[in-house]
């Protein structure tokens, strides 16, 4: 998701180090300490302009979030979502990284769930190694999850869910549950990112799985 350049995002972001967090890398292994809970950690990677994370935070305040975003013109809608809100989403944090270095900002067995939403389908075979499915995110994930750890995916992108579903079963994962079309009956508890919302209204269907890493 590219936004149009926003020369004030940096210092809005910069100015509100208590919810994008400048050293993720200097709290690996203490965000119990940063939430001040001994809560579980769900992270989004590739979390765009915050829709699911904030609502997911909002709907389970017994959960901490961390949003995971490239991009400042992005990740910056976001923040302006949690500053809107009275009180703000104690709950919630947002990292403008990239989620390659995910190894550098969590301990194994840090962060109990990890969701992909929408992520960017790399369409082109030579591209694949860059899709966030690929074996090497599998790894990734792998590495800061615990034993029998979940992912939880969703998209719009048929190549894109095909080439997943290979990927986590030839990783040897269990695929717990997959639905085709999501929305064709909707879990009550699902909260609708910016392009799932954008791609259902044009009757696409919504594909999504959950995984579990093996035990
Ligand atoms: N999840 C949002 C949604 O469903 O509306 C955004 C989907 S958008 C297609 C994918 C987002 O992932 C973009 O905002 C992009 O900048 C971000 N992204 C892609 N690769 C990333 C990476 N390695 N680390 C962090 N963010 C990444």
């Amino acid at each position: 998701m590219r936004s149009r350049y926003k020369p004030w995002a940096a210092d809005l972001i910069d100015a509100h180090p208590e919810i994008v967090i400048p050293d993720p890398e200097n709290q690996k292994g203490k965000w119990h300490e940063v939430f001040g809970n001994v809560n579980p950690l769900h992270i989004e990677a590739g979390t765009g302009k915050g829709r699911f994370i904030t609502g997911m935070a909002k709907q389970n305040p017994d959960i901490n979030y961390i949003g995971i975003e490239l991009f400042d013109s992005v990740i910056v809608t976001a923040l302006e979502t949690v500053l809107a809100e009275e009180g703000g989403i104690p709950n919630l944090r947002l990292l403008r990284v990239n989620a390659k270095e995910l190894q550098s900002f969590f301990e194994k067995g840090e962060v109990d769930r990890l969701y992909l939403n929408f992520s960017d389908p790399w369409p082109k075979t030579r591209h694949a190694k860059r899709r966030l499915t690929h074996e090497t995110f599998l790894k990734l994930y792998e590495a800061v999850l615990p034993e029998g750890g979940e992912i939880h995916f969703k998209t719009d992108n048929r190549g894109l869910f095909e080439y997943s579903l290979t990927s986590i079963s030839e990783y040897g994962m269990l695929l717990k549950d997959v639905s085709l079309d999501l929305h064709a009956n909707e879990p009550e508890w699902n909260i609708m990112t910016e392009y799932e919302e954008k791609f259902s209204k044009k009757g696409q269907p919504i594909y999504r799985l959950e995984a579990q890493y093996q035990t």
